[in-house]
């Protein structure tokens, strides 16, 4: 029998966050998606458990957790019935590392407590309207004036755009230098000189919102660069391993769910006088389905297991975010086949994993950027 990764005290950390995210999502997020907006109040309240930046040393405010807290954090996230809808929830521990890793000193003891403490609600701004996968071609500009910058420029599809206190901006303080002209800025999203638009109507994901932003001559301090000025694309790349691994592994708690609840649909559900599990074709599709997330399950057991040696790469973690989210396109739909009519139906749980599992492909870098960065090794 395999060893088990996970101490007694991860454990116990996944299991009161399963009752947390039980009590204050799934009876909520209807409400939640008709406003296109989560509850500002979750962070209040999940900041003072300790799921906020759960790897985060004790110093900045943090529970000092380990990589495991952030994956438990995922995996529970992807189990949770409601939580697909609702993708920007607990995102904070990535920017959090940004900061954690890059920033200085009088950075880190300003925001990262108040991250922790849920009452900073932390998001990255990348994306612009003319450009998404490829980072070096955005257009916002941050123009040095004495000891200020001055930002313009509009960022898309930011997710929390509406409810986050603040960014990390990426911007171009060199435009002519590409990659090398990328920096970052913490933007505290009140500032004059920004607006935020309204939340972006999507096919899923709607008990979260996502927006566009707009910077008008906004004036930010020098010293809210984080890194050094054109480093921004390094920070951003330096924990694209984690990111990857931590999409991967919510995608599959999402597509195990879809699975264990359409063994359960298709048990209850009867034609032509069988159960629907009972038809071959249903057992073919099953039987392929559990096969497939059982391969999931041991190339992410790997992964975690390189990325907590501190071995994962780039590579290792595309292929992982590639073969998982296709994977669980795949799965989803075929959970919607086994549900009949009802799995086009948002009452059914399995319509809005389906919906929300179409993102997975396309965010936090498409699969074809997925397929690039690992050709570039073969
Ligand atoms: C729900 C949601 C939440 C998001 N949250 C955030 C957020 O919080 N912050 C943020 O900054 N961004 C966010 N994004 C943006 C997301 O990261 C981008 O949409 C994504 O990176 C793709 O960029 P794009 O939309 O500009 O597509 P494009 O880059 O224009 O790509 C269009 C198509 O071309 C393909 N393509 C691009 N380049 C290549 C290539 N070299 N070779 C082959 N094919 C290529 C792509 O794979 C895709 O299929 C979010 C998006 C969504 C939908």
């Amino acid at each position: 029998m395999a060893v088990s990764v996970y101490s007694t005290e991860h454990e116990i950390f996944r299991r009161s966050l399963r009752a947390f995210l039980a009590r204050e999502v799934t009876p909520y997020y209807q409400d939640w998606e008709e406003a296109h907006l989560p509850d500002r109040n979750f962070w209040r309240k999940a900041g003072p458990e300790g799921f906020i930046g759960a790897a985060l040393p004790e110093a900045y405010g943090g529970p000092g957790g380990d990589f495991l807290h952030h994956i438990i954090v995922a995996q529970e996230l992807g189990a949770c019935p409601g939580a697909e809808t609702a993708g920007v929830l607990l995102q904070e521990d990535l920017p959090a590392f940004h900061i954690f890793n890059f920033g200085t000193e009088a950075q880190k003891n300003k925001w990262l407590p108040r991250v922790v403490s849920g009452e900073t609600v932390l998001t990255v701004a990348m994306t612009e309207p003319h450009t998404g996968s490829d980072l070096a071609a955005i257009r916002t500009t941050a123009v040095r004036d004495g000891d200020e910058y001055v930002i313009n420029g509009a960022k898309l599809y930011i997710s929390g755009g509406l409810i986050a206190d603040l960014a990390i901006v990426a911007v171009k303080t060199d435009p002519a230098a590409g990659a090398k002209g990328v920096s970052l800025f913490l933007v505290e999203l009140d500032s004059p000189g920004i607006t935020r638009g309204k939340p972006l109507k999507k096919m899923g994901m709607n008990a979260g919102d996502n927006a566009e932003l707009f910077f008008d001559n906004l004036r930010v301090p020098s010293s809210a660069m984080l890194g050094r000025e054109g480093g921004g694309f390094g920070v951003l790349m330096s924990e694209l391993p984690r990111e990857r691994l931590l999409i991967a592994v919510r995608s599959l708690g999402e597509a195990q769910r879809a699975f264990d609840l359409t063994v359960e649909f298709t048990r209850q559900r009867t034609a032509f006088g069988s159960r629907v599990i009972d038809f071959q074709n249903s057992q073919f599709v099953l039987a392929s389905m559990k096969t497939d997330l059982a391969q999931g399950h041991a190339f992410l057991n790997q992964c975690i297991g390189q990325a907590m040696a501190g071995g994962l790469d780039n590579v290792r973690s595309a292929m992982a975010k590639l073969w998982i989210t296709e994977m669980q396109g795949r799965v989803m739909d075929q959970c919607v086949q086994l549900h009949g009519g009802a799995g086009y139906m948002d009452e059914y749980q399995i319509s809005k994993l389906y919906t929300a599992a179409r993102v997975t492909r396309i965010y936090g870098g498409s699969s074809e950027i997925m397929r690039l960065s690992i050709a570039r090794s073969i």
